[in-house]
């Protein structure tokens, strides 16, 4: 079965053509990143925008470069929700044309699922049930994949993700938009220990996590040295950060995953590229003889591929949008 699967959530226009839900046939994607770059955010009217100029163009690549035709495709998955209200419409709009002039069903595909199903592209053994921690721009979330199209949030953020909170970081230190790379890079070689960030705990919901408070505290301790002419030392500042978004991130999921038993981990989204979150989690995956399962960096951030592979086993689910499928600005994942 081949799916012709379209991202247009935020920032990235990506399409795909997908056989049988984990062969890759072409992935192309159009980032819009450099544009936004010099707002240091998404401009989400730019971002609709620039969605309609590349979509069409990048449906016809993905169907070149995979070697198929308009006749070949069954399918047309599109990522409908969670994202930009006005990015998403436009992804919604192109397959609900496609769909209907090929005569094809349309499957639609939420985005974190998306996010999580790049790893069954990764990791050819990989089948649920697993439990995924989910990290991204806008969303950061541990999930019981209990099946490919049954789940349910075991702890979420209260406030900010973890990918919002590096962009924010990495703007105030002025090293470029997306955050969560130059970040990376800039931690290499720092001491994690030199500096503290606060720590938060939920009341009576351990399995939730909070980032607002982390960005704060680094944006203050960035704005005050600037405004004493003190010098940070900037490599040790970005690892003492990853280390205390990892510090938020990782016991949660590990004791996520020893509740539930499974004895798999899968880390998903833009974030699970980042460099200290894969080592802490590989390091606590060896301690509590876990399998960990981590996307190549390619498939961390959005792109098309996963939304074909998701929207193969939502298509197998019976999962269908009408010509009146709408998109929405925000949607539970257990909901699909
Ligand atoms: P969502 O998936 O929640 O809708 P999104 O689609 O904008 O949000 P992704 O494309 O999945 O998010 O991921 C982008 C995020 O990943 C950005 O916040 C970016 O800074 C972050 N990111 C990318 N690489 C790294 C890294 N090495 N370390 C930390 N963060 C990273
Ligand atoms: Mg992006
Ligand atoms: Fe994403």
């Amino acid at each position: 079965m081949i799916i012709l699967a379209i991202e247009s959530s935020c920032d990235e226009t990506a399409a795909a053509v997908v056989k049988d839900g984990r062969t890759v046939l072409a992935d192309v994607i159009a980032s819009q990143a450099d544009m936004h770059a010099i707002y240091g955010g998404v401009v989400p009217e730019i971002a609709s925008r620039k969605h309609i100029e590349a979509i069409s163009g990048l449906a016809d690549q993905a169907l070149e470069q995979a070697g198929v035709t308009r006749a070949d495709i069954d399918a047309v998955a599109v990522t409908y929700a969670p994202g930009l209200i006005g990015a998403l419409l436009v992804g919604v709009n192109f397959a609900k044309a496609a769909a209907y002039g090929l005569g094809v069903p349309i499957v639609p595909v939420h985005h974190v699922r998306g996010h999580i199903a790049a790893n069954y592209i990764a990791h050819p053994d990989l089948e649920p049930p697993f439990v995924c921690l989910c990290v991204s721009g806008g969303n950061t979330m541990i999930v019981d994949v209990r099946d490919y199209t049954d789940m349910e949030v075991l702890g979420a953020t209260r406030d900010d993700a973890a990918g919002e909170c590096f962009d924010k970081v990495a703007r105030v230190l002025g090293i470029g938009y997306p955050g969560g790379a130059p970040m990376d890079r800039l931690a290499q070689g720092g001491n994690d220990k030199k500096y503290s960030f606060p720590s938060v705990h939920v009341h009576d919901a351990p399995m939730d996590m909070s980032f607002s408070g982390l960005k704060t505290a680094a944006i203050n301790l960035i704005h005050n040295a600037q405004q004493k002419g003190e010098e940070l030392d900037l490599p040790s500042l970005a690892a003492s950060f990853a280390g205390a978004v990892s510090e938020m991130l990782v016991p949660r999921t590990m004791e996520a995953a020893k509740a539930c038993g499974y004895g798999k981990i899968a880390v998903a989204g833009g974030v699970a590229a980042n460099s200290r979150i894969r080592a802490d989690l590989e390091a606590a995956c060896k301690a509590s003889g876990d399998k960990l399962y981590l996307p190549p960096l390619s498939l961390c951030g959005d792109n098309g591929a996963m939304i074909g592979c998701q929207g193969y086993y939502e298509y197998l689910a019976g999962t269908r949008g009408g010509m009146d499928l709408n998109a929405y600005a925000t949607r539970d994942i257990k909901k699909g």
